[in-house]
Formats: C-alpha cells, sequence, structure tokens
C-alpha cells in the first residue's frame, strides 16, 4: 500500500468529496434551450441533474424517476443490524428541485435515440438534446431456480434498499437463537464488490448481541472477496470465523436453486444448505429500461469512456451500475464521479467548450461492528487516448492489518461522515 495519501483521501471520502476532480463554477451560457432529460433519479442520476444544473442553470433539466423517495443503499447493511432505522436511509427529492430540476414521478418505458424522446409509462412524452440514463440494476433471476421476482418478496435479496430491508431484518428478528441465516453473494460483476461482506458483518452484529448461537453460512460463487484479508481479521476478532464458527464460507460454489417451501438451496455442486432465514443476491445486468433501449451488449451499457456517451446510440449517456466503466467499481462513489463527469462532458458538447479529462476516486468504507470499520481507495484515470479508465497503480490501499483500535474506530466515523455528506452532494 502507497502510504502518500490514504489518510489524506480518507479525509476526503470522509466529507464526502474527491469523486471527480472538477470546480463547477456557475457559468451562464445565456438562454440556450438545450433540454437534458435523467432517466433515474438514483445516485447516479441525482448528481448529473443536480451538477448540470449548478454547472449551467441555463439548461433545462428534468429527472424522471417512479419512486417519490429514495432509499440508499449504502449504511442498508446498518438497517439489519438495528443500529439504524429505515428512516436513516430515506431522502427525498425537495433538493434536486431546489437546484432548478424539474422532477417528473414516472417510469420511462422508451427512449427513441432518432426522435431524441423519452416516453413514460403514465404517457408523457420529453424531447431531449441529450439524456442521461442511470437506472441501476436488474437480476438475472433464471440462473437461481425457483427464484423470480415474486418470490424475493419473501425471501428477499434487499439488493435494492427499501421494502425488502424491512422485511429482511423482520425475518432476523423474527429468528430462534441458534437458528442458520443464509447469505449467497452474487457472482461478478454486480453492485458494491465489499456489500455482502459488509452486510454479513452486520447480521454477525446484531447475532452476537440478541442471539449468540445462531450462525452465517455464506454461499458464495466466487474464490476471493473485496477487502477479503480485513474483513476476515475483522470477523475472527468480533465474531468467531471458520468451521463451528458464527460467520462459515463456502467459498467457489454458488446457489443455482432455491426450494423456498423447505428453506434450501442447492448450489452449483449439488451441495443442499438449510437456513432459517435466507438472503440470496442474484447475479445482476443493467436495468430493464437499458435493454428496452438497445443500450445493452451483453449484460452491460458499453460507454464511451471520456463522455459517458453510449457506444450504441449517439445522444444517449449512461452512468452508474448500468454502464461498463471498468475499472471503476460498481459504486454509489462512482456513479457520484461518473455524474459529475458527465455533467462537464454534456456542458461541453453542448456549449462547444473544451472537453475536460477527468479523474477519479473511489472510497468505500464497510462498518464491520462496533468501533470497527475497514474501507478502500483507489484512484482512476482517463488513458491518454480515452480507450478506458485505469486504475492507478500505487494508490491508495486498504485499511492495513496492523492498523490500530483508534484508527479501525476512526473508520466507522468516518463511514458515517461519509454518509451524511455524500448524500447531501448527491441529493440536496
Ligand atoms: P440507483 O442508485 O439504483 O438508481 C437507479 C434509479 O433509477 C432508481 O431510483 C430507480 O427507481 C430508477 N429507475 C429504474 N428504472 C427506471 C425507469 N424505467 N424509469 C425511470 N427511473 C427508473 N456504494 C458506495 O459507494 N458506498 C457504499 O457504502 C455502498 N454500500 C452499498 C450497500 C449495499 C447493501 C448495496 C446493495 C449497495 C451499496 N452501494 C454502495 C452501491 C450503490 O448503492 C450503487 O452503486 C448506486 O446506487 C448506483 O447508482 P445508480 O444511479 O446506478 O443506481
Amino acid at each position: 500500500m502507497n502510504k502518500i495519501n490514504r489518510r489524506d483521501f480518507l479525509k476526503l471520502g470522509g466529507l464526502g468529496l474527491g469523486a471527480a476532480a472538477f470546480g463547477f463554477p456557475a457559468v451562464s451560457f445565456g438562454a440556450t434551450g438545450h433540454k437534458v432529460v435523467v432517466v433515474g433519479g438514483g445516485t447516479g442520476g441525482a448528481t448529473v441533474a443536480k451538477y448540470l444544473k449548478r454547472a449551467d442553470p441555463s439548461i433545462d433539466v428534468t429527472v424522471i424517476e417512479p419512486n417519490k423517495i429514495y432509499h440508499t443503499c449504502y449504511m442498508s447493511n446498518e438497517v439489519l443490524s438495528g443500529e439504524r432505522d429505515i428512516k436513516g436511509i430515506q431522502v427525498g427529492y425537495d433538493g434536486l428541485a431546489g437546484h432548478g430540476v424539474n422532477m417528473v414521478q414516472d417510469s420511462v418505458s422508451t427512449i427513441d435515440p432518432v426522435g431524441k424522446i423519452v416516453r413514460t409509462a403514465g404517457g408523457k412524452q420529453f424531447a431531449y438534446d441529450r439524456c442521461v440514463v442511470s437506472p441501476g440494476i436488474d437480476f438475472k433471476w433464471e440462473t437461481v431456480a425457483g427464484l423470480n421476482s415474486k418470490v424475493a418478496e419473501r425471501i428477499p435479496h434487499a439488493w435494492k434498499a427499501g421494502s425488502q430491508t424491512t422485511t429482511l431484518r423482520k425475518q432476523l428478528e423474527a429468528m430462534k437463537n441458534g437458528g442458520t441465516v443464509i447469505v449467497a453473494p452474487p457472482n461478478n460483476p454486480f453492485r458494491c464488490p465489499p456489500g455482502p461482506y459488509e452486510r454479513i458483518s452486520q447480521i454477525a452484529h446484531y447475532l452476537k448481541h440478541n442471539k449468540p448461537k445462531s450462525k452465517i453460512l455464506v454461499v458464495d460463487y466466487k474464490s476471493a472477496f473485496s477487502k477479503q484479508a480485513a474483513f476476515e481479521q475483522g470477523w475472527k476478532s468480533l465474531y468467531g470465523y471458520g468451521q463451528g464458527k458464527m460467520i462459515e464460507w463456502a467459498p467457489s460454489d454458488g446457489v443455482v436453486a432455491l426450494d423456498e417451501a423447505n428453506k434450501t438451496v442447492t448450489t452449483q455442486l449439488g451441495v443442499k444448505h438449510k437456513g432459517d432465514v435466507i438472503n440470496l443476491i442474484p447475479n445482476q445486468k443493467a436495468n430493464k429500461i437499458a435493454f428496452d433501449a438497445d443500450l445493452t451488449d451483453g449484460d452491460w451499457c458499453p460507454v464511451e469512456r471520456r463522455t459517458f456517451e453510449s457506444t450504441r446510440h449517439p445522444g444517449i449517456h449512461i452512468i452508474g451500475d448500468a454502464c461498463t466503466a471498468t475499472a471503476l467499481p460498481k459504486s454509489g462513489y462512482s456513479a457520484n464521479a461518473e455524474g459529475k463527469a458527465c455533467a462537464e462532458a454534456i456542458i461541453s458538447l453542448l456549449n462547444g467548450t473544451p472537453m475536460p479529462t477527468p479523474a477519479y476516486t473511489n472510497t468505500c468504507y464497510s462498518v464491520v461492528g462496533k468501533d470497527y470499520g475497514i474501507s478502500v481507495v483507489a484512484m482512476y484515470k482517463l488513458k491518454e487516448d480515452g480507450s478506458a479508465i485505469e486504475k492507478i497503480a500505487g494508490q491508495g490501499g486498504v485499511t492495513p492489518l496492523d492498523a490500530s483500535a483508534v484508527d479501525l474506530k476512526r473508520e466507522v466515523a468516518y463511514a458515517h461522515s461519509w454518509y451524511n455528506n455524500f448524500v447531501k452532494d448527491v441529493f440536496r
């Protein structure tokens, strides 16, 4: 790990700053009459809308989003442990409206890239000069026999925060002391690589203090995961980790079938596991609207890396989890950074100003337990020829395994500070 700036980055991360490196002065280009329509008012969509308005108030920016309230996935794992109320992850859209963004509560059904028109399920249509699509993820239900969106209301993935987060919390509360929680993380690539492992930590935190005879069995497609050594060290010291301990990890053998009636999952290798609570997080792909609008190639949306413009349909930009912006991970922090970079690119394209070259930071905190936080920081830059976003070698890193108790406690404070400032940066 390069120690040069990790501490400084963490401080910046804790402030919710340092996503994409831009200044965003408010510049008036006069009444240009340009229209931007944003599909999805989640992390990426809200960011791009706010920063477009901040950079050029003359642009008419409309966000189309079906929900009145957004539930942040970030910190939703704390709802599962009872450390945070569901209201603590809710945010409304008054902040965006206050920036002059037109909020439309509806769902987009089609995007016409030739006529440059977005149509909604509610029968409205919106003309655009530039369209930004940030619809997040959907699930590959077909990879688990016996699972579909209806069943998932009872066997919740809780990978889109909201009602399923509450359902999963209630199931944990109702479980007997001595019960088994099965957590089945998805295969790569998926939204929030450290997310399942923070979830395991938060569930363990709840069980330790309320149902200490219980177990968490992690049935995982993967043989390695994000911040693994730091998580495993935390699990050992806080909860017990390994065979016969509170947390047990079964790698390289993902779930392929669910028997809901018998609360049993079957793995690729034919192993059956019975659980009292099952948190099956399915494999993922871009949200349905990205497929309906012909923006995908395979599971995700290919984009031109400098502007996030679709390589399939000019005039449409895709940001957030749905796009292929490797090496940036599918995280809220990345969606926010991409939103800012995309806003700058759109300003340049609409107003003929020079196209900036973005640099990025991604920081991801995980609260492992009481006074025990860990994080990963990485820096990225656009390749000279604009063909890829690359991780900058030798920068950032993961919480060191010899971090002091003071530092681990400080990471929890940074995590909560980051959350508050990040939500403000995106939505307010
Ligand atoms: P979203 O934020 O999901 O927004 C998509 C929006 O599009 C939604 O509001 C949806 O309603 C809307 N939409 C969908 N279809 C349509 C349509 N047809 N018409 C109109 N609107 C539509 N990231 C971090 O950086 N740090 C963390 O600590 C962190 N923790 C996480 C913990 C968990 C448990 C999970 C699951 C994720 C976590 N993430 C974290 C990841 C983060 O939540 C996502 O990467 C981020 O929300 C992606 O933003 P997005 O804009 O692509 O999608």
